[in-house]
């Protein structure tokens, strides 16, 4: 079972996250104070932390720059009232891998609580091999055949999604929220955009158009 820190100090918050994360199925953990949430993200086996900036004796932003300076990797999911720009970026900067704003809607927070815990648990996994395509997930080096791909980081994000979805349909909003997080505009086309440099690198005929849909792989062989 995939465990959740909640480092809330609002106690009604807390408890109502505690009580929909574990109908979801996950075992969450609530700790009302920084020092806690320090302690608790170094000490125990967190999948994901759930943070409140505004938290007594150590500060949010503080909370993960401590836990970033030790290396801890688990990733961070930032809840906050605080709405303005200049704090979602340096939560980002600092490391975070969402930021969701309060008041929020549980099943997006939830939706999300999923996409960053799939994202944490593809990452454990060091190699994406489909058809000739391989994608070292720990170096993110890619290689077509022998062919060593140069791909930037978000095309090698994209591909990473679309291989680990071989035969399914990607959808735009998947590749939004899994290669551009919050940070996108949901009217932009930078998914036409990023396919585009793709499909110059790795073939043309390999992504596949669904119209009105998305994007899918098109595995050798499978016509
Ligand atoms: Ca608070």
């Amino acid at each position: 079972m995939e465990r959740i820190l909640i480092a809330e100090d609002e106690e009604r918050l807390g408890a109502f996250l505690d009580d929909g994360l574990t109908a979801a199925g996950y075992a969450a953990t609530v700790v009302g104070d920084g020092p806690g949430a320090v302690a608790l993200a170094r000490d125990e086996d967190f999948d994901l932390l759930i943070l409140d900036l505004g938290l007594p004796g150590l500060d949010g932003m503080e909370v993960l720059r401590a836990l970033r300076a030790q290396g801890r990797r688990l990733p961070v999911l930032i809840l906050s009232a605080r709405d303005d720009s200049h704090t979602k970026v340096e939560g980002l900067e600092l490391g975070a891998n969402d930021y969701l704003t309060k008041p929020f809607g549980f099943d997006e927070l939830l939706a999300r609580v999923r996409v960053r815990l799939r994202d944490a648990a593809s990452a454990e996994r060091p190699r994406l091999v489909v058809d000739d395509v391989v994608l070292d997930l720990r170096d993110h080096r890619a290689t077509v055949g022998e062919r060593p791909l140069q791909l930037s980081a978000r095309e090698f994000t994209m591909l990473e999604v679309l291989l680990g979805n071989a035969g399914r349909v990607v959808t735009r909003e998947e590749f939004l929220s899994r290669v551009w997080g919050y940070q996108h505009d949901p009217g932009s086309n930078v998914v036409e955009v990023y396919i585009g440099y793709l499909r110059r690198k790795v073939g043309r005929q390999r992504i596949v158009t669904v119209r009105g849909m998305g994007y899918s792989w098109m595995r050798t062989g499978s016509g």
